[in-house]
């Protein structure tokens, strides 16, 4: 990817030879756009669409090389708002010219044609070497720029016959996008180029019925509509289940924070066991768009609607900019999606349930009118039960594909096999093996066969066809079915609050009662840590209350009752260093609820009158003593390191008596403490390792507690952690932001305790 700068002479871009790491995504801007916006209002220009007249940066306009506007804002109902720029600006009343294409093009001919061989030369090379031993290579269309892009340097690569092209229909695309596939189609008929489109079986309106509309963190759509459709549909063209193959994919790391970490080639980056080559993954989007106007290739019009991305119609990793300009496009369409999130929530409201991103913030059945409900979870009298009413489809079919369980268990049903019961003995909850044996039921509790397990099994054990048929012959036991969130799409995207993992008892929140930790005891655990747990000075019920404090923080183990690895860690970092606190604070927010209850409750840099905080806690049926003891806790806890290092939080007296308490932002030295804490989230909410930051700065009411909320960080202070970590332990996250996008991916392989293991490298 070239350094590029505006040309005042062209009013286009030019390359320059220097090498560039980030760019700014520039994208050309048409008299459509400027419409909207109202430049208008203040220059003249003809009201053409064939060229554009400026360019953006995110939210900065130029016009030959002078930026001239600013644009802010902007939601679904809300029109972003147009800034000009006064001083150095472009004087009112100007008339505008479009930007000379062909000049642009003469001026950046060169090193456009260097990268255009080097790409086209990359792809041969691919697939010559890989053409053997593969059963087909084929380019992922979606209609966007980048994969009109991609789709000419491979057909001058490569032999017309030698790969097909298959465009993802969601049937939630733009109409714009769906001209420019019928374009295309005909383009490739003509050449003698195979296109195929694959789309579920699903239409939007019955898949957001059944699995409630996508939210941030419940991104069904991308595996049911998008990935699945087209695993299935070179599976139906090959005729062969197992088939291996590569797919040319116009994925571009530019805006990614750390580009050297992906890779052009790769096996099983997007899906298990198939290849992949993202062929332009270093080309900038200056050069994806000089490329196009250089070789006169379609432009999807949705550019030209101020959409800098060519996506699924309403998608809830959008900015509210995007969203505004896709409604302002494409307004119909958005209302029947609207109309689908409207039909399928319990809310009433769902004009704020949109415009507040509640419809976004979605974490599981909770807001919908028919969550799952025939799934239950209890342990009783150290077993463990799973029941299951009324199953969609059999467990029997589901259980061959994890093999025999080390473990026994009972299976009880009526007589018309309608109640599914399942039994086993307690001691194996949390691990690996009860875990696939839960998505066995998962999975039968309501699987309505989405295509997602079946496009999974690259061995071919799965099929639809008459009821759900497992092919014992053929199941390998590889688990790729099963590693999905919950083991099913639909079950995590309905599920309610199971078992114990959601909300906790308020009723027992007093954990310290008047005998919460302080610093002495705190120093002489750490100087002898098993000595101290055998002998010590703590009167018996301050013996039992510390202890519980140090089994929350995970420095003592519950059966053993010794000291652990995580002691010793804390030690070597420095007991009493905001980083050790850091660390032992997330432990507590997860297993004790007193501590988890400051964290949800008291709002950071928010003096609170003790009172009210006796109140709010009887409220939920804390006794008053108990209330009592929690409110003096805090007083105690914040005079221990976790208060003096961290910051967890302050009081003031009035007197003897406490008056107020605070939380405060905490002191975050190192961002691994940032790093064990999303691992732990990830692990709470069973498995959320793709999030994004509006999730992660929104209330936590799941399992999960967000860092931000431990720590009372903002956005923008995320925003850099995320960042750093993303530079630093790519092995562990990567985090990407641009204008309308912000992902952060974590790692399902690694764990909170891996997070752990960086301290003692
Ligand atoms: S994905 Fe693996 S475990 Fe599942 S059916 Fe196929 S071979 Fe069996
Ligand atoms: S079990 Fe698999 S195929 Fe069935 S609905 Fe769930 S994710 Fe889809």
């Amino acid at each position: 990817m070239y350094k590029y700068e505006f040309d005042e002479e062209t009013g286009g871009i030019l390359l320059t030879d220097t090498e560039a790491l980030m760019s700014k995504e520039p994208r050309p801007i048409y008299a459509e756009e400027m419409n909207i916006l109202g430049f208008n209002s203040r220059w003249h220009y003809e009201n053409q669409n064939a060229v554009p007249y400026l360019w953006a940066e995110a939210g900065n306009y130029f016009y030959h090389g002078k930026k001239i506007a600013v644009v802010k804002g902007g939601s679904l109902y809300e029109k972003p708002q147009l800034e000009f720029v006064e001083e150095d600006g472009l004087p009112q009343g100007e008339t505008l010219l479009p930007v000379d294409l062909k000049k642009m093009s003469e001026k950046n001919f060169e090193l456009m044609e260097n990268l255009r061989q080097e790409t086209i030369k990359r792809i041969y090379r691919y697939w010559k070497s890989h053409q053997k031993r593969l059963d087909c290579f084929h380019v992922a269309f979606s209609g966007g720029k980048d994969s009109v892009v991609l789709l000419d340097l491979v057909k001058h690569a490569l032999p017309k016959s030698s790969f097909i092209v298959v465009f993802g229909d969601t049937h939630m695309e733009f109409p714009d996008t769906y001209k420019i596939v019928d374009v295309v189609e005909k383009q490739c008929a003509a050449e003698g180029i195979g296109f195929y489109r694959a789309a579920s079986k699903f239409l939007p309106e019955e898949s957001w019925k059944l699995f409630g509309a996508p939210s941030s963190v419940l991104r069904w759509c991308c595996s049911v509509h998008k990935a699945a459709p087209q695993t299935l549909k070179i599976r139906e063209i090959l005729g062969k289940p197992d088939f291996v193959g590569a797919d040319f994919i116009g994925v571009r790391a530019q805006e990614s924070f750390k580009r050297s970490e992906y890779d052009i080639e790769n096996v099983g980056q997007k899906q298990r066991g198939q290849y992949s080559h993202n062929s332009i993954l270093e080309w900038g989007s200056a050069e994806v768009w000089l490329y196009i106007f250089m070789h006169g290739l379609p432009i999807n019009d949705c550019y030209k609607k101020g959409n800098s991305r060519a996506g699924c119609l309403l998608c809830p990793m959008s900015s509210g900019r995007a969203v505004f300009f896709r409604n302002n496009a494409y307004p119909n369409e958005l209302k029947k999606f609207i109309g689908y999130i409207a039909e399928n929530v319990t809310d009433e409201d769902i004009d704020s349930y949109i415009s507040n991103g509640g419809w976004v913030n979605r974490k599981n059945g909770r807001d919908l009118k028919s969550p799952l409900t025939n799934y239950s979870e209890e342990v009783k009298d150290d077993y463990f039960y799973i029941t299951v009413t009324n199953p969609k489809t059999d467990w029997q079919e589901w259980i061959k594909t994890i093999g025999e369980p080390t473990f026994r268990y009972e299976i009880q049903t009526d007589s018309e096999n309608k109640i599914v019961t399942a039994k086993v003995k307690a001691d194996y909850c949390g691990t690996t093996e009860l875990k696939n044996f839960k998505s066995v039921f998962h999975k039968a509790a309501t699987c309505i066969g989405c295509g997602v397990c079946e496009s999974n099994c690259s061995h071919g054990a799965i099929s639809f066809n008459d009821g759900l048929h497992i092919d014992k012959k053929k199941c390998v036991h590889c688990l790729q079915c099963h590693d999905i969130d919950s083991g099913c799409l639909l079950f995590n995207s309905t599920k309610l609050s199971i078992g114990g993992g959601g909300k906790l008892n308020d009723k027992k929140l007093n954990t310290f009662s008047d005998h919460a930790p302080k610093t002495e005891w705190l120093k002489d655990f750490f100087a002898n840590p098993n000595s101290f747990l055998k002998k010590n000075t703590l009167g018996s019920m301050q013996n039992v209350q510390f202890k519980r404090f140090l089994f929350d923080a995970e420095l003592v183990d519950r059966k053993d009752k010794m000291s652990t690895e995580f002691t010793e860690l804390v030690k070597k970092i420095g007991w009493n260093t905001a980083t050790a606190w850091g660390l032992i604070l997330v432990n507590l927010v997860y297993n004790n609820p007193q501590i988890r209850w400051y964290v949800e409750n008291l709002p950071i840099n928010e003096g609170k009158d003790r009172a009210v905080v006796e109140e709010k806690l009887q409220a939920i049926e804390v006794s008053v003593k108990d209330s009592k003891s929690i409110v003096k806790a805090f007083k105690r806890l914040c005079e221990t390191p976790l208060g003096t290092e961290l910051n967890f939080g302050t009081t003031t007296s009035d007197g003897r008596n406490l008056a107020t308490l605070k939380r405060t932002n905490a002191k975050v030295e190192d961002g691994r403490v940032i790093l064990y804490s999303l691992y732990k989230f990830a692990e709470a909410t069973d498995g959320w390792y793709q999030l994004n930051l509006t999730r992660l700065m929104s209330d936590s009411d799941s399992a999960g507690v967000s860092p931000s909320k431990i720590f009372g960080i903002d956005r923008e202070g995320m925003q850099q952690f995320l960042n750093g970590l993303s530079a630093n332990y790519p092995e562990f996250l990567n985090a990407t932001f641009t204008h309308d996008l912000e992902k952060i991916s974590l790692i399902a392989e690694k764990t909170s305790q891996d997070v752990l293991n960086l301290f003692n490298r």
